[in-house]
């Protein structure tokens, strides 16, 4: 490990809840594990511990969630999704949720059909909570979705909104064949600025590496700095500019993207030497 690898290392560890988001993906899942906070503000942790039994009931053995955030997870039907590599941004593009789905699916159809079935037992393994922590169960998958238009009136449309959005079975359905998904189309979701806020708290908290951060410590290198830093650790080092990096995932993947670069060009160079050697 050379002495910049060294240095992050060190840094990144103790600051690892402070990291600025390197990606949308990255700003999505923060934005959505605070809306999923709040949502689930309400609730104790036995409560919590037991809706997710019963979800897993639902899903069965095979398909069994550690958490909400698995249970309630977008991101499964986004594998090959831009954001992984999209820059930090406002704005986002998630598939549609099962129960938009719904709406395109025609009567007796086989989403139809496992949608029902799904509903059904999830009545029957709700039966003893009452309708509060339906709904409020509801509310917390609704806000893992990022969903502002989620339709829960009581009850009846709780469990249809957590059966339906959470069912493991449409999701093997939508793996053999996501037509009816394609056909309903994306749905645009708006974040907070995740970023401003990491930099507010990180500013706010002012410890970082047990030194102060300052405004000055937030801005991302130039690109001429990333190209400079990459090819000179020793130089970087110092700058004064090194406490930016433990804090920002996107100049973090510009910084090693240049270093692989590098080192490719040394590898192609060597290569030809000894090319040039044998030629000899
Ligand atoms: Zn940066």
């Amino acid at each position: 490990m050379d002495a910049l690898a060294k240095e992050i290392e060190k840094m990144t560890s103790e600051l690892d809840q402070y990291l600025l988001p390197g990606t949308l993906m990255d700003c999505f899942e923060i934005y959505r594990h605070g809306q999923m906070r709040k949502a689930s503000a309400g609730l104790n942790d036995n409560e919590l511990s037991w809706f997710l039994h019963m979800l897993n009931e639902l899903h069965g053995a095979a398909d069994r969630k550690d958490d909400f955030d698995l249970m309630f997870d977008p991101i499964m039907y986004m594998v090959h999704h831009p954001a992984w590599t999209a820059p930090p941004g406002l704005k986002i593009e998630l598939p549609p949720l099962n129960t938009e789905v719904l709406k395109h699916a025609e009567p007796g159809s086989r989403f139809r059909e496992i949608a029902e079935s799904e509903v059904a037992r999830l009545r029957t393994l709700a039966d003893t909570y009452p309708d509060e922590a339906v709904i409020g169960l509801a509310a917390i998958a609704a806000a893992a979705y990022l969903d502002n238009d989620a339709a829960i009136a009581g009850r009846r449309s709780a469990i249809c909104y957590l059966a339906i959005n959470a069912s493991a079975k449409l999701e093997d359905y939508w793996a053999a064949d996501d037509s009816l998904w394609l056909k309903t189309g994306n749905r645009i979701v708006i974040l907070d600025d995740v970023v401003a806020e990491v930099k507010e708290k990180l500013l706010r908290d002012r410890i970082a590496n047990g030194e102060e951060v300052k405004a000055n410590d937030l801005v991302c290198y130039k690109e001429d700095e990333i190209k400079f830093f990459a090819f000179n650790a020793d130089k970087f080092l110092l700058s004064g500019k090194t406490r930016h990096l433990a804090l920002c995932g996107v100049c973090q993947q510009a910084i090693a993207l240049w270093k692989e670069k590098a080192r490719d060009a040394e590898e192609r160079m060597l290569a030809a030497g000894g090319e040039r050697l044998r030629l000899n």
